[in-house]
Parts: C-alpha cells; sequence; structure tokens
C-alpha cells in the first residue's frame, strides 16, 4: 500500500488541518502516559516548520458526542506548548462559530488546537456538515492517527474525501506503522504467528487471515483451552468459549490445510480460583484436573514456545499467555516477550497488553516494529483495506 506522504504537499503559505492520536491517559487533569504526543511530535514540528497556519484536532476517550469537562483537550493542548515551544490557541466551540478567521489572525509562533472532536455527534457520523465546519479556511489536510483509521469518521475520511486526495497525506506514525506491518504481507520463512489473551471469536478474522502466509500458530491465553477442550482434553474450571467451538474448528481446519503447525500448551499454571491472590500451581501435563483453571502457560509450555519464536525468521506477537496483569501468572507473557526480542528475525508486537509486556521486560528496542493502533492494526491484519488509509493512497 503506498500512501500520500508529507513531502508530496507544499505546505509554504498554506493552512493545514492536522488530525491526531492525542488519546492520551488524564487522570486529575494531569496526563499520566504522554508516550502518543511524543510519537506525534516528529508530524506535528514538521508541519510547524513549514506551513503558514496549522490546526490540530484529535478525540480523546469516548464522549459519545457530549460535552464531557473530565475529556476536554485543554491538558494536552498546555502540553504541546511545552514541547513545541509554540503558543496554543485553543478553541472549543468550533461547532456555533467558524475558525478561518481566527486563523486568519494567528501569529507566526501559535498554533490552532481543537476541542475534542466527539464532543460532537457529526465526528463519528461523518456528517457532511460537520466536515465543511471543520474545512472551513483549510487548504491542506494530513492525518497522522493511526489508531482511528478502522473508522469512517469526518476528520478521518470526510474530510480527505472533500478536499480531494492531491490535497492531502498520511503523517510519519501512519507511514511507519503501514510500513512495519505491511512486510508481514510478504514473511520471510519460517513465519510464526504467536496469540494470546482471552478469546478465540475476538481474534478469529485475524488468525484465519494470517493463516494464509503463516508456518506456525502459537496459541496461549485463555483461548488455548477452548482449543484443548475441542481436541479432547480436560481443561477443568479454564475460561473457554463453548459456544464457539465452531470457530476453533475452522481454524483447526483451515491451518491443516494450509499445513500451518499449531502449538498447544502442554503444561499449565494454574489455580482453583480466578483471584491475584490464588496459589499458582503448576500442572505438568496437558490434562487440567477437574478443581483446577489455566490462568498461564507452563514451563515447558514456554521452553517449547521460544524455541519456534527464536528459530524463526518473522514473528507476529498479540495476546497474553496468561493473566499476566497478576505477578503470579505472568511469567508466560515475560517469556515470550524474551523470545521475540531474542530473535533475530523481522518482529512485531501489536495489542496492549503484549506492547505492555515489551515494556515491562525492557525490550521494546529489540522488537522490529511495536505496533500500538490496538483495533487499527489488528483490522490492518485482518487484510481490510481501513477507510482512513484508503484515502490517502497514491
Ligand atoms: P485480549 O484483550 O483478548 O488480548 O485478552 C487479554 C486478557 O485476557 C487479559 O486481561 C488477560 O488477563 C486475559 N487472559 C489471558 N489468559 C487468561 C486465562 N488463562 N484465563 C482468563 N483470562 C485470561
Amino acid at each position: 500500500m503506498e500512501l500520500r506522504s508529507l513531502e508530496d504537499l507544499d505546505f509554504n503559505g498554506k493552512t493545514v488541518f492536522c488530525r491526531l492520536d492525542l488519546n492520551v491517559p488524564i487522570k486529575d487533569g494531569k496526563i499520566t502516559d504522554e508516550s502518543r504526543l511524543i510519537a506525534a511530535l516528529p508530524t506535528i514540528k514538521y508541519l510547524l516548520e513549514r506551513a503558514n497556519k496549522v490546526c490540530f484536532a484529535s478525540h480523546l476517550g469516548r464522549p459519545k458526542g457530549q460535552v464531557v469537562a473530565a475529556l476536554s483537550l485543554e491538558p494536552i493542548a498546555s502540553r504541546l506548548v511545552e514541547l513545541t515551544g509554540y503558543e496554543a490557541v485553543f478553541f472549543a466551540d468550533y461547532l456555533n462559530e467558524p475558525y478561518d478567521q481566527l486563523l486568519k489572525q494567528m501569529g507566526k509562533k501559535q498554533f490552532l488546537i481543537l476541542e475534542n472532536l466527539r464532543f460532537f455527534p457529526g465526528e463519528t457520523q461523518n456528517d457532511p456538515d460537520f466536515v465543511d465546519l471543520l474545512l472551513k479556511g483549510i487548504d491542506l489536510y494530513v492525518n497522522d492517527a493511526f489508531g482511528t483509521v478502522h473508522r469512517a469518521h469526518a476528520s478521518i475520511v470526510g474530510m480527505p474525501e472533500k478536499l480531494g486526495r492531491e490535497k492531502c497525506a498520511a503523517g510519519y506514525l501512519i507511514k511507519k506503522e503501514v510500513d512495519g506491518l505491511s512486510k508481514l504481507e510478504k514473511p520471510s520463512a519460517p513465519y510464526t504467528v504467536v496469540v494470546g489473551g482471552a478469546k478465540v471469536s475476538d481474534k478469529i478474522k485475524v488468525i484465519l487471515n494470517l493463516l494464509n502466509h503463516a508456518n506456525h500458530l502459537v496459541i496461549g491465553g485463555a483461548m488455548a483451552y477452548s482449543f484443548l477442550k475441542f481436541k479432547g482434553h480436560t481443561v477443568g474450571k479454564s475460561r473457554t468459549e463453548d459456544d464457539k467451538m465452531e470457530l476453533v474448528n475452522s481454524i483447526l481446519k483451515f491451518a491443516e490445510s494450509r499445513k500451518v503447525e499449531i502449538h498447544l500448551p502442554i503444561d499449565h499454571v494454574c489455580a482453583e480460583e480466578f483471584l491475584e491472590t490464588s496459589k499458582a500451581q503448576i500442572v505438568d501435563s496437558v490434562e487440567i484436573p477437574t478443581h483446577l483453571m489455566g490462568l498461564d502457560i507452563g514451563p515447558r509450555t514456554q521452553k517449547l514456545y521460544a524455541d519456534v519464536i527464536k528459530n524463526s525468521k518473522t514473528v507476529l506477537w498479540n495476546g497474553p499467555m496468561g493473566v499476566f496483569e497478576w505477578d503470579s501468572f505472568n511469567e508466560g507473557t515475560h517469556a515470550i516477550a524474551q523470545a521475540v526480542a531474542s530473535c533475530t528475525g523481522y518482529t512485531v508486537v501489536g495489542g496492549g497488553d503484549s506492547v505492555a509486556a515489551i515494556n515491562k521486560a525492557k525490550v521494546s528496542d529489540k522488537i522490529s516494529h511495536v505496533s500500538t493502533g490496538g483495533g487499527a492494526s489488528l483490522e490492518y491484519l485482518e487484510g481490510i483495506v481501513l477507510p482512513g488509509l484508503k484515502v490517502l493512497m497514491k
């Protein structure tokens, strides 16, 4: 997929609208993790240095078309002032007062930043009137919000569609994500896909699509117990999706037809109850006794999975191997993080939990591409042409 890039546009003398993903966690008016702001800085600085006027916009949380004071972008605007050395003109009432005049009045070392786009229902509804409002006084459009490119919202799809693709471009973050993920479309073999997490049903589409190229499918997390149960093993009180067994069957059948080797846990870390304080017990067998539930992969499984990963030329990992939030059940996830980091091939880690595990193990610099796109990354890997990317294609 070839996207229009910042270098394809001439920003000189132009007024630019830039859609960012500034959806950072905020507690009591303070940003608690600013990694998304830092990640957006290269595009922000590129535009500030070149364009005549820049208007930045983002969503924050899910206010569902209502003004929610706790989800105001104001604290983010203040932090951007510190990070850029520019002055922010914060504007909340753009529904009633177009900002084209304001843009004209703005000085050299200033930028406009809009209040949370999702305070207005027109954003998620891709309302044409809202699109027109956002485009008032705008010459060029840049999108760098990869995390929302799977949403056909006004600021993601409506604006570039109306403006025309020759006046639009993707920012550096989108480029980086698309470059990182698209390498998986032509992987070097052996290609290992490691999936974990709660439910098979959440990841069925992505797993089926990845099986087209994979050589190994390594399964952990609660979803592994649905596979083991389907194969006739005893899984005790482990979490399974008994009404989704046809999905498990479809994955196994498709994998068999594509000659993809499936790896399932051969031992487990179990507990009697689903509680953080539960005592962890190793069950050194595939079979789990009836009074126990599997909450992590066991030590022999860790080694088996690590060997498959280390011997791969391409690895994609999405989803934890167990209830990694609880210290007694996080070793499996940690072992996978270390194994992916020590693989010398091309490695991609995606999904909030796996990325958190990589960061906790302090190995993110040893991963070829850490995908922070969440739902957008998963849909990309399902093979869908995402609406927000389609409008930015060359
Ligand atoms: P997902 O969002 O689908 O990637 O699932 C992540 C969640 O799955 C995490 O909150 C884990 O605690 C949970 N999880 C992983 N393994 C298990 C397990 N064996 N039993 C119950 N929950 C699990």
